[in-house]
C-alpha cells in the first residue's frame, strides 16, 4: 500500500491518540493500543497486545532485521496524567489543531512520541526495509502512575520481546532555548526514587487542654524543617558539562546567573532571581538529593489530640548515591523522634559511557539540520521508563525528538503535565523525519561505515 508522507502519518495519528482518553488512573490504554495495533496492521504487522491487567494494554511490534547486531528498541507510554478542562483553550482530548499545533494531553508527554513511532515502524513495513538490527516498538501502559503495568511488566514477564542493545525513548531531543543558543538535551540519566514515610508518635490527649508536645506540633516543625533547608549538593559530571557549555556559550545575562548555580549556597537565593524560574528550580533539583512532603496526616476528630503524626516524602536520589544516604541527609534535617520508614524506592539509573554510535548519530543528524545548536547528554530530576528497560540491559537515550520556534512562545518542560500542552505540527514533522532518519542510520548505515572503515585497514 502506498503510505502518507512521514510527517502526515505521524500527525494523523497523534492526533487519533489525543482523542482517546487514556488519563491514568485509570489508564484504560487498551484503546490507544488498539488503534496503533489496527494502523500497524494495514502494512503486514502482527501486533502483540500485553496485559498486567484487564485494560491496562501494551503493543509490542518488531520488524526484523538481518540480525547483524542485536535490536534496537523505540518506545513511548500511551497513558497521561490528567487535565483540568476548565484551564484550557481548547478541551484536553479534542486532538484539535489550531495556532500551528496539536492540541491535547499527551500532545508532547507523549503521544507524540507513540506516533512518530507507529509511522516509521510503517514506512519500514511498506519500504520492506533492510536492516542490520530488528527494530522493536513498545508502546507501553502505566508510565504515569510508576511503571508497574507497563515497563516494569514487560521487562519482568516478557524479556524477551523487548531486549535490545540500545533503547530510545523519554525524554530529550527537544529545543531549549537559553539566550541566545539552542539547546537538544538527550537524557542518559536520571535520578532514583525514594518514597518514606515519617512517623511522629506521642502522646494523645483531650483537645481542651493543648500540650506542647503535641504530635500535631512536632509534625508542623518537621514539615517547616524539611520544606526550608536544602539538603546537600553532590557535583555529577551531567551538571558540571551543562554549567561549561552555559558559561562558554552565554553572553551577558546567563553568566553570573552559571556562576550563582555553581556555587549551591547561593542557590535558593538564585532561584528567586532568576527570570525563568521553572528552570533555576530544575537546575537545583539535579545538584542535591531532594525530599518534598506530599501527603499529610494527623488526627480524626477536633477535640481529641491524637498519638500519630505521619507524613510522606517523596524523595529523589542522584546518581551516585543511595537510598541510605537519603535517609542519612534526611535525618540530619528532621532530628529525633521521627521515625523513617522508606515505602518504595527505585535507584538512579545512568547510560555509561554517554558516548555511542547512537548518540554521536543524534548528535550528526540535529547538527546537519541545526549547525549552531548544542547537542547535550543530561540528567532528569524524574522518572521515565527507562527505570525498567535499562534493567535488561539496553543503554537509554532519551530523545523524543520536537522542535519548538523560539518565537512560538512555547515552553518545553511547562508542557510536561501543564495546562494548554500542545505540539506544533511543523515540529513534529521535523522530529518524526529526525528520529526516522536516526533509526535508519543505527540499524543500516552502520555496516556500510564499518565495512568502509574496514577497507580502509586493509589497504592500510
Ligand atoms: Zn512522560
Amino acid at each position: 500500500m502506498t503510505l502518507p508522507t512521514l510527517a502526515e502519518d505521524a500527525k494523523r495519528l497523534c492526533q487519533s491518540l489525543l482523542r482517546i482518553d487514556t488519563t491514568n488512573p485509570p489508564g484504560n490504554e487498551r484503546a490507544a493500543a488498539e488503534l496503533i495495533a489496527a494502523s500497524l496492521a494495514e502494512v503486514g504487522y502482527r501486533p502483540e497486545l500485553l496485559e498486567g491487567e484487564p485494560n491496562r494494554t501494551n503493543l509490542v511490534v518488531r520488524h526484523k532485521g538481518t540480525g547483524a547486531r542485536p535490536p534496537l528498541l523505540v518506545t513511548a507510554h500511551l497513558d497521561v496524567v490528567e487535565a483540568d478542562p476548565t484551564k484550557w483553550r481548547k478541551p484536553p482530548f479534542s486532538g484539535e489543531e489550531f495556532e500551528g499545533c496539536l492540541w491535547g494531553r499527551g500532545a508532547i508527554d507523549m503521544k507524540n512520541m507513540a506516533a512518530m513511532c507507529t509511522a516509521i515502524m510503517r514506512r519500514l513495513a511498506a519500504t520492506n526495509a533492510r536492516l542490520d538490527r530488528d527494530v522493536i516498538f513498545a508502546a507501553v501502559a502505566d508510565e504515569e502512575a510508576g511503571c508497574d503495568l507497563g515497563s516494569r511488566f514487560l521487562v519482568e514477564q516478557h524479556r524477551s520481546k523487548v531486549e535490545a542493545e540500545y533503547a530510545i525513548g523519554e525524554s530529550g531531543g527537544f529545543s531549549l532555548h537559553l539566550g541566545d543558543t539552542t539547546f537538544y538535551p538527550i537524557q542518559v540519566a536520571e535520578k532514583g526514587f525514594c518514597w518514606v514515610r515519617a512517623r511522629i508518635t506521642g502522646e494523645p490527649g483531650h483537645g481542651s487542654m493543648p500540650r506542647r508536645d503535641s504530635v500535631v506540633t512536632k509534625l508542623g516543625e518537621a514539615l517547616a524543617k524539611l520544606g526550608s533547608t536544602p539538603l546537600p549538593v553532590h557535583p555529577t559530571s551531567y551538571v558540571a558539562d551543562f554549567l561549561d557549555v552555559l558559561r562558554s556559550r552565554q553572553p551577558g545575562v546567563i553568566q553570573p546567573l552559571v556562576k550563582l548555580l555553581a556555587r549551591p549556597h547561593l542557590l535558593a537565593r538564585v532561584a528567586r532571581l532568576v527570570p525563568g524560574a521553572s528552570i533555576a528550580r530544575s537546575f537545583s533539583a539535579l545538584l542535591s538529593n531532594t525530599a518534598a512532603a506530599t501527603v499529610v496526616r494527623a488526627g480524626a476528630k477536633t477535640n481529641v489530640i491524637p498519638g500519630l503524626a505521619e507524613f510522606e516524602i517523596d524523595g529523589r536520589t542522584l546518581p551516585g548515591q543511595t537510598d541510605d544516604d537519603l535517609l542519612r541527609e534526611l535525618r540530619a534535617v528532621l532530628g529525633e523522634g521521627v521515625e523513617l520508614e522508606i515505602i518504595k524506592s527505585a535507584p538512579p539509573i545512568v547510560t555509561e559511557p554517554v558516548a555511542s554510535p547512537l548518540f554521536e548519530t543524534i548528535q550528526r543528524r540535529i547538527i546537519e539540520r541545526e549547525p549552531d545548536a548544542v547537542v547535550l547528554p543530561y540528567l532528569i530530576p524524574g522518572f521515565t521508563d527507562a527505570k525498567y528497560f535499562t534493567q535488561m540491559g539496553a543503554r537509554w537515550y532519551g530523545f523524543s525528538p520536537v522542535k519548538i520556534d523560539k518565537t512560538s512562545g512555547i515552553k518545553f518542560a511547562d508542557m510536561f503535565h501543564g495546562h494548554n500542552e500542545r505540539v506544533p505540527v511543523a515540529g513534529l514533522a521535523w522530529g518524526v523525519e529526525l528520529l526516522n532518519d536516526v533509526v535508519s542510520d543505527i540499524c543500516g548505515a552502520q555496516i556500510a561505515t564499518r565495512s568502509a572503515q574496514a577497507a580502509r585497514a586493509r589497504n592500510a
